[in-house]
């Protein structure tokens, strides 16, 4: 880590030139070549941006040929000074930046979008009238359950509109006031209007209009979740013992509704599986040479690093990453396709590094048995 001391050598506030110019003597004189992190401050010491490069020297100085306009000019000139650490490697950089976006935000950083492109997650919101959203990562602000990750938003998105039409749940803005049957003194002033056909049609509970009490939308919600994570076939179940209830009472029309929604989750539970990334495959030890020094090794699993080590060079050491690679990898972990919320970004930062790199899966180790 290095500060730009030169600053204070000035008896006057720098003028933005001299500022750029000092921080490119900065990074001139004393920058290395090699796999790093770097952070952009303010004057105020608040870290405005946090990048990383497999030679920090050249991405740092090419900041200073930007042109006015360019996202490096603009971040550059609100920065007052840069500081950097060096990293065995550069996937080791990735890591560590993920990690400092995460804890810093900095205002130039914008969300972390890696493999947004290529995958999808079904977002479960919060609160009594949850609702099926498809997103295309994490937002940091909310604490709503995850599914995924997916491939294809747009079949996903019509997949996720089925399954709400099967289970009744609402897909309406956000802001939408609800107004549950357990709430009567919503009532007091009169019947309510639904705030869209969905309800009329049965699509639909009716959280917006009595049409259901909290808890009976509360069980719906507990289905989609069941149904999302893979784990049961209690959704389809529940719905067929719905279905031959309302039959044994004569309600034929109710049944003949509740008999096509179960097919159509049945049909839905083969897309999703075939839609859902096999997150499975990013699990290995992976073994990466570091530009200094030992080669680090990384422990992952569903595509999360659990664990990272020096490469072992003794008996015993190798002996220690045995113990380890069999406790991380043999340990009684369900799988599930829910994610939680902060491992969203690790998993799509591994899976676009081993996309773009795929040669770097020859690196990669069998498991522990
Ligand atoms: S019926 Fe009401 S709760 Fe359901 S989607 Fe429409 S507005 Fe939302």
């Amino acid at each position: 880590m290095r500060k730009l001391s030169a600053l204070k050598a000035l008896k006057r506030l720098p003028t933005p030139e001299e500022q750029l110019a000092l921080m490119r003597e900065h990074v001139r004189s004393g920058c290395e070549g090699r796999p790093g992190v770097y952070r952009m401050l303010s004057d105020e010491g608040e870290i405005v941006y946090v990048g990383k490069s497999k030679n920090l020297r050249t991405r740092l100085l090419s900041y200073f040929r930007c042109v006015p306009g360019e996202k490096g000019a603009s971040i550059v000139r609100n920065a007052t000074a840069i500081e950097w650490s060096y990293e065995p490697s550069e996937f080791a950089a990735l890591l560590t930046e993920l990690r400092l976006i995460k804890r810093y935000r900095p205002r130039y950083n914008v969300a972390m979008k890696r493999d947004a492109r290529h995958f999808c997650f079904i977002k479960v919101t919060r609160g009594s009238a949850a609702k099926l959203v498809v997103v295309r990562g994490a937002t940091h602000e909310d604490a709503a359950t995850y599914y995924g990750p997916f491939h294809g938003a747009s079949r996903v998105g019509d997949a996720v509109r089925e399954l709400s039409d099967a289970l009744g749940l609402r897909d309406c803005r956000a802001d939408q006031p609800m107004h549950f049957n357990d709430q009567p003194e919503l009532f007091q002033f009169g019947a309510r209007t639904p705030g869209c056909i969905r309800y009329e049609v049965k699509k639909c509970l009716g959280p917006c209009v009595g049409g259901c009490s909290t808890a009976q939308y509360g069980d719906r919600v507990m289905l989609a979740r069941e149904f999302l994570d893979g784990a049961s076939d209690a959704p389809i179940e529940e719905l067929r013992a719905e279905m031959d209830a309302a039959a044994e009472r004569l309600e034929y029309e109710r049944a003949a509704t509740l008999r096509d929604k179960v097919a159509r989750l049945e049909e839905l539970r083969e897309q999703f599986i075939r839609f859902r990334f096999a997150v499975e495959t990013l699990s290995f030890v992976y073994r990466v040479p570091s530009h200094e020094g030992a080669d680090r090794v990384y422990l992952i699993r569903r595509g999360r690093v659990r664990a990272e080590l020096a490469a072992p060079s003794t008996p015993a050491e190798q002996q220690e990453l045995d113990r380890l690679a069999a406790e991380i990898f043999s340990s009684n972990e369900r799988e599930t396709a829910q994610v939680p919320t902060h491992e969203i970004d690790e998993l799509l930062l591994l899976s676009s590094w081993f996309r773009r790199f795929p040669v770097e899966l020859e690196r990669t180790g069998k498991l522990a048995s």
